[in-house]
């Protein structure tokens, strides 16, 4: 997938996913609120533009939307302060870490990664992106989910534990950033199931609106 914002094309090649960020999702999943940001990753081929078909996984049962802020990496390195961490970013969309639940509550269970239950194909719808001189304001971007039309979740990133420069500064002291990195940034309360047929809806006053609408499963051959 290649994105394009103010005029330059991204790749990207990784997709950093920021979990817990907000303390009333962590509460609603019975998670400890972190000391640091729980951190995990997923390829890009899970990515899937605006607009275009999601299907529903077939290895499990549960499947949740979670609606994020997304950061767009716009060049290459690492921030060596926070205060220097929003140079680093070129963009902001909203997108979906859709996750299945029942298989995400059993590999934390046993202890074991959770790609089975986050990196699957199509995990990751994500809009358009805006680049970062177009926001009012970048500290307080609000955004909303609907499912059928219906409010699920209300999101305000100035309510994060970690914002988006804390963010941007630990991933930089781990890996050195590259310019099409995408980071997911967190869910606020509200994650829920959803169903084949079902229309998810993402948006933001100052970012815009998305959609996808989830399709049933292909039969494997
Ligand atoms: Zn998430």
């Amino acid at each position: 997938m290649k994105i394009r914002v103010d005029g330059e094309e991204y790749t990207p090649q990784r997709i950093f996913c920021i979990g817990r960020n907000y303390a009333a999702h962590a509460a609603e999943l019975d998670n400890e609120v972190p000391a640091t940001p729980v951190i995990f990753l997923k390829p890009p081929h899970c990515l899937v533009g605006a607009g275009d078909d999601v299907r529903m996984p077939q290895h499990g049962s549960e499947l949740h939307q979670e609606a994020e802020l997304v950061l767009l990496i716009g060049r290459t390195g690492s921030p060596r302060s926070e205060a220097e961490a929003w140079q680093f970013v070129a963009g902001v969309s909203l997108g979906l870490d859709l996750t299945l639940r029942d298989v995400q509550l059993s590999l934390k269970a046993a202890g074991l990664p959770w790609e089975l239950a986050k990196a699957f194909e199509q995990s990751s719808p994500v809009g358009e992106f805006v680049p970062l001189s177009a926001l009012e304001d970048r500290d307080r971007i609000r955004f909303e989910c609907r499912i059928n039309g219906t409010s699920r979740q209300s999101g305000d990133t100035a309510l994060m534990l970690f914002p988006v420069p804390r963010i941007v500064f630990q991933l930089g002291k781990v890996w050195e950033l590259q310019a099409g990195d995408l980071i997911y940034t967190g869910t606020p309360a509200g994650v829920g199931p959803v169903y084949p047929g079902d229309s998810i809806e993402v948006s933001a006053p100052q970012i815009g609106t998305f959609a996808w609408t989830l399709k049933p499963s292909h039969p494997r051959r």
